[in-house]
């Protein structure tokens, strides 16, 4: 009954998973696999034997509180940092669960998995505290680099190993010291290698992460041969791996230069070629009339959507244009924002249709054609620096040619730069104008101009 369980558990991973693939069924791929992981649970403490029940539901109830009112409580935008926290916390847990099933004269098929355990999961606690601080700029984002850095990474590594051969080879139980010392380099080593990676680069570190804090769950499946562990962590490990491929992609950046090149300052512009011009300020009347006139309009919303909480004022000023007669699409950068699909989760919560979401490379190509490209709050996604200055640290990111469209609005407060700290000089463009002021209020000031006349 409980291997039946497991399966069945395993079969509404996959499905939900699946389902998350689109924005139209991705809450009922959530849910089913919420439902798989109730079930989980439940098969485990029916029919377990030895469960310390005072413990099980002390972490219950003291876990299930911390994660609902953090869950409750965090910001759409803080999300990512949530993430990150959740897969150290993965990562924590197969340390422990590891490091309690240490058992002295273990064969090799139980310590080997048991040492994997402990090392992927320290890696990804430190690592993911560390991807926290920095996203969450408890900390400096910028990448923290030193002389012989990677020296002391591969020292670092073969160390490690080194303990993890000692401790496979004879095993001594749960004080280890081979074991111990294991653990305490796994988490040096997952701070040395994500202190090296800026800010910006954050959201691929963390979908790595996730891969990582499956790859240790399954680990710890192997050890206490639980088989929906073992699947459910090989899902996580091959999606979170999926993920990072994609959002490299994005980028147009391996996976390499993300880890290793030190790029992705958080507040300071890290390269490129000057930028200077004059950029032309335009009001919201002004923004109505060419908005009114236009028969294809293209918004490309960005982080500083988020932050304005625009989306409700956008979805609003799409459906005003539609009625006006005009086509409108919404193109979303794969990065926009602050995690994975941030953009799409916050159009959708404003029921915005899914047919009008685009990607950049359907886009783009009509760009051209379209009247109007309006910016809401994005900047390093519409940077063209990325394709026109080789020097630029965005050189060779996949951007939404704003600059193509015959008009250019950009809404956001100011000439600042983005995450990535570096100019845009899309603001000093021939046909782009600039609607300064916080983007919620400049689309309500669009939105009343659109009902009033
Ligand atoms: P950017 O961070 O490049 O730019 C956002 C802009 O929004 C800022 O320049 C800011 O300008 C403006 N802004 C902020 N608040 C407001 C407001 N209230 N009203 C109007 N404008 C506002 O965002 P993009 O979405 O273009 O690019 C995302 C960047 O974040 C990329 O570099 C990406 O790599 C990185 N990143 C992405 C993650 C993801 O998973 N999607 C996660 C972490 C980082 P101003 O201050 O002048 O108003």
């Amino acid at each position: 009954m409980q291997q039946l369980a497991y399966i069945i558990a395993s079969v509404l991973f996959i499905i939900g998973l699946k389902r998350l693939g689109s924005a139209a069924t991705a809450k009922q791929g959530n849910l089913i696999s919420a439902v798989g992981m109730g079930l989980a649970l439940l098969a485990t403490l029916i029919f377990e034997t030895n469960l310390s029940w005072p413990l099980i539901l002390a972490g219950i109830v003291v876990g299930g509180a911390i994660g609902g009112i953090a869950a409750k409580r965090v910001a759409m935008t803080g999300m990512p940092e949530m993430v990150a926290l959740f897969n150290g916390s993965g990562g924590i847990a197969s340390v422990f669960v590891g490091w309690a099933s240490a058992k002295p004269d273990m064969s090799l098929a139980e310590s080997i998995p048991l040492y994997l355990a402990v090392l992927i999961g320290g890696v990804t606690f430190t690592g993911s505290v560390v991807a926290y601080l920095k996203l969450s700029e408890k900390i400096d984002g910028k990448p923290v680099m030193f002389k012989g850095q990677q020296p002391v990474n591969i020292a670092l590594l073969a160390l490690i190993l080194l303990c993890g051969a000692l401790f496979c080879m004879s095993p001594s139980g749960f004080g280890d010291p081979w074991l111990i010392i294991a653990i305490l380099l796994s988490f040096a080593f997952g701070v040395m290698v994500v202190i090296p990676i800026g800010g910006a680069d954050m959201p691929v570190v963390i979908a790595l992460l996730n891969s990582y804090s499956g790859l240790a769950a399954c680990a710890a499946g192997f050890i206490i041969s639980n088989t929906v562990l073992i699947v459910a962590g090989a899902l996580v490990g091959a999606s979170g791996i999926i993920l990072t491929g994609i959002m490299c992609k994005a980028m147009n950046r391996s996976l390499s230069n993300v880890l290793f090149s030190g790029f992705g300052s958080a507040t300071t512009s890290s390269g490129g070629a000057d930028v200077q011009g004059e950029a032309k300020p335009i009001s919201a009347d002004d923004t109505y009339y060419i908005l009114e006139a236009a028969s294809s309009v293209i918004f490309v919303p960005g982080y500083g959507m988020a932050v304005a909480q625009a989306q409700h004022a956008v979805k609003e000023l799409g459906a005003l244009l539609e009625e006006n007669g005009c086509e409108v699409q919404f193109a979303i950068h794969p990065v926009a924002g602050r995690m994975p699909g941030h953009m799409n989760v916050l159009l959708a919560e404003a029921d915005v249709p899914y047919e009008q979401l685009v990607e950049p490379d359907d886009v783009n190509p009509n760009m051209a054609a379209a009247d109007v490209a309006i910016v809401i709050g994005a900047n390093d996604v519409v940077n063209p620096a990325a394709r026109t200055d080789e020097t630029s640290p965005l050189w060779g990111m996949p951007i939404i040619n704003v600059d193509m469209a015959k008009t250019c609005i950009v809404l956001k407060r100011s000439l600042r730069p983005g995450y990535a700290g570096v100019e845009n000089p899309l603001f000093f463009c021939e046909n782009t104008r600039m609607l300064l002021g916080d983007a919620k209020a400049s689309v309500q000031a669009l939105v009343s101009q659109f009902k009033e006349g």
